[in-house]
């Protein structure tokens, strides 16, 4: 009998999740990480970068959802949309559901975008070949810093904060995204496990705190990021944005004449509702 395969995840020094390779799809090298996709009992395909898992079959659909249609339905009129990060091609699916005329989605790993999209091709859906998307293969701290193109919403669908993806949760990074919005265009950012991760947290609100007139975070508990629920970051300088009333969020949402798994305007409202101890950690930023 061969012996079982397990994908442990090194959460904290004192915390590891572990995840039963059930099938081995990929796993090598890439010139910026290590990546492994693998077949999970529970989580379907599981795609993992240096020992993170990223994003599974089972739920992508909480994270992506969320970090699209909260952002693009809250500022009413985006037409351009900016991915950074993002390479599974989760993210891009979800914007191009709206009605959006280009799509730019700048990722550092070539081999990431490849590989998801032979092993798990349900999670970019059409995406790649959607005429409004332009993919490149660059990396995204740089990208902000030097493009002339404007978006009104900026996504920063990113690794945590450790090897190529440390940078996108820096000030000059945010500043280059500041750079790159429209007049009252919406930040959103992945912003790890606040119950676990205090930290990540308190630096994106200080930092997005210097640059925009709205900030804050929305939540959602996608359950292979365990620890609770996960905070994006939102940062904006049109403060209408944020709170708006229900029939409005109803009515854009309606007319985008989808169903979704995860995304109802009344948890893009309830999102923004902080429990007390994440109140307590913004209000001693
Ligand atoms: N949802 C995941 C999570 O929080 O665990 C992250 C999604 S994964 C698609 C993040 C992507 O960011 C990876 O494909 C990685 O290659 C990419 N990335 C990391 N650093 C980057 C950088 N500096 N510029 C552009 N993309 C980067």
């Amino acid at each position: 009998m061969s012996r079982e395969e397990w994908l442990e995840e090194r959460l904290r020094p004192s915390l590891a999740q572990k995840l039963r390779i059930d099938r081995q799809l990929y796993r090598d090298k890439t010139e910026h990480q290590d990546l492994i996709v693998f077949e999970h009992q529970l989580y379907g395909r599981v795609m993992a970068l240096d020992g993170i898992v990223q994003t599974t079959e089972a739920d992508e659909f909480v994270y992506h959802e969320m970090m699209t249609h909260v952002p693009i339905l809250a500022h009413g009129a985006a037409k351009r949309v900016l991915i950074i990060g993002g390479g599974d091609g989760g993210m891009a699916e979800e914007a191009l559901k709206h009605p959006l005329e280009k799509l730019v989605q700048v990722e550092i790993d070539r081999t990431v975008v490849d590989i998801a999209r032979e092993h798990l091709p349900s999670i970019s859906g059409g995406a790649y070949d959607d005429p409004r998307m332009e993919l490149l293969i660059a990396d995204g701290a740089r990208y902000v810093q030097e493009t002339d193109e404007r978006f009104d919403v900026v996504i920063v669908d990113s690794t945590d904060p450790v090897g190529p993806g440390e940078i996108l949760f820096s000030q000059e990074f945010y500043a280059g995204c500041k750079r790159c919005l429209t007049p009252g265009g919406i930040i959103v950012t992945q912003n790890g496990i606040p119950f676990f991760e205090r930290y990540a947290v308190e630096n994106t609100y200080r930092r997005l705190g210097t640059l925009f007139q709205d900030v804050s975070f929305f939540l959602a508990p996608v359950p292979a990021y365990i620890g609770g629920f996960m905070a994006f970051g939102w940062g904006t300088d049109d403060k209408t944005l944020r709170c708006q009333p229900l029939e409005t969020l109803a009515g854009r949402f309606a007319g985008l004449g989808t169903k979704l798994r995860y995304y109802t305007p009344a948890i893009h409202q309830a999102a923004f509702a902080h429990p007390q101890f994440l109140v307590d950690i913004l209000e001693a930023v």
